[in-house]
């Protein structure tokens, strides 16, 4: 912790995050814009040095798609993280571009693209993100896509309430999660992205749920009501239930029309309920959907491996067609 907080000049406040109170400010020597947030810490409990041991770790993640701490500031009862300086967060940016908050589809290609990469790099340095949302999401006017707040759910444990008491919104939670399992895996991140996805084709948050039974109705009456036969061990969760109301699959098409196939496809296995079923983050990174970006020189597109992309098309949409027996088969 190198900084001292009256190298920077505090304007006004951009927001209050789960952890704490978010200021723009300014670096008084070199006039560079940041984001400094501060944590008040609570003084009967003194230093919390494993908070502290953990933000310093996110110094080193180094990444295009992760916001840079460029440092650590720690006085006698206030932590405070000076961070890069973004436009506006996710939430905000589809309040004012888009379509009653639903972006065009291309733009919501990039940005998936974006935080994937970002997972994907944390997830390679053994970080989990745990608390993934549009708010924590942040854009810049050249169109990238940052995260925010990596590592401080591991730094200070998933939050109930917010900094102002608001409570912690469950709507990006896995079910896994809500069912109370307490080993968090990398795949937790990956259903809060493919929530985010589809909130940005509609312009609307996928489960809006209210508590956390609530979450978990709100994910059933979509995915299906899971039972020992399509997830072994579910009986075994804590909040697991033998009375839920039973559902049936729906078609992910019907909730979000304006999204082609290929990206229904993706959505699919970001939002599989079983933990073990969800795709990686490098996984999702190869899939078709993102080829354009991935190879972006059209005229090139074509020498690369036509071959390969049919098969993998192919591919696809036998897995497809499998999971629709599947769940036929299932629920019969
Ligand atoms: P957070 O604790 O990251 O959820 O931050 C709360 C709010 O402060 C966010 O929703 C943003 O609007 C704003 N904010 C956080 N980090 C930054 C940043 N690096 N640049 C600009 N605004 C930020």
């Amino acid at each position: 912790m190198t900084g001292s907080s009256s190298q920077f000049q505090q304007l006004e406040k951009l927001g209050e995050g789960t952890y704490a109170t978010v200021y723009k400010g300014r670096n008084r020597t070199t006039g560079t814009l940041v984001a400094l947030k501060e944590i008040n810490l609570d003084s009967e409990e003194g230093t919390p040095s494993t908070a502290i041991r953990e933000i310093s770790l996110m110094k080193e993640l180094d990444n295009e798609n992760i916001v840079t701490l460029y440092d650590v500031i720690h006085t006698e009862n206030k932590l405070t993280l000076v961070f890069e300086f973004m436009d506006k967060d996710l939430k905000k940016y589809m309040e004012t571009h888009g379509n009653q908050g639903a972006l065009d589809i291309k733009l919501v290609k990039s940005f998936m693209f974006q935080l994937l990469k970002g997972i994907m790099f944390c997830h390679d340095n053994r970080v989990l993100h745990r608390d993934l949302k549009p708010q924590n999401l942040l854009i810049n006017a050249k169109g990238e896509l940052k995260l925010g707040d990596f590592g401080l759910a591991r730094a200070f444990g998933i939050p109930f309430n917010t900094f102002s008491n608001e409570v912690v919104t469950l709507w990006y939670r896995a079910p896994d999660v809500l069912l109370g399992s307490k080993s968090y895996t990398t795949s937790i991140d990956i259903w809060s992205a493919g929530c985010i996805f589809a909130e940005m084709c509609t312009g609307k948050p996928l489960f809006p749920g209210t508590a956390n039974d609530d979450q978990l109705i709100k994910i059933f009456r979509l995915m299906g009501t899971p039972n020992e036969r399509t997830w072994p061990g579910i009986s075994q969760f804590p909040n697991f239930k033998n009375n839920w109301q039973i559902f049936i699959p729906q078609d992910l098409r019907n909730m979000i029309p304006n999204l082609d196939s290929m990206g229904l496809n993706l959505l699919t296995s970001l939002l599989q309920m079983r933990p073990d079923a969800r795709i990686t983050a490098r996984q999702a990174l190869q899939h078709p959907w993102f080829h354009e970006i991935s190879n972006p020189n059209p005229l090139l597109q074509h020498l690369s491996d036509p071959y390969q992309q049919q098969q993998q098309q192919q591919q696809h949409h036998h897995q497809q067609q499998q999971q629709q027996q599947q769940h036929q088969q299932l629920y019969q």
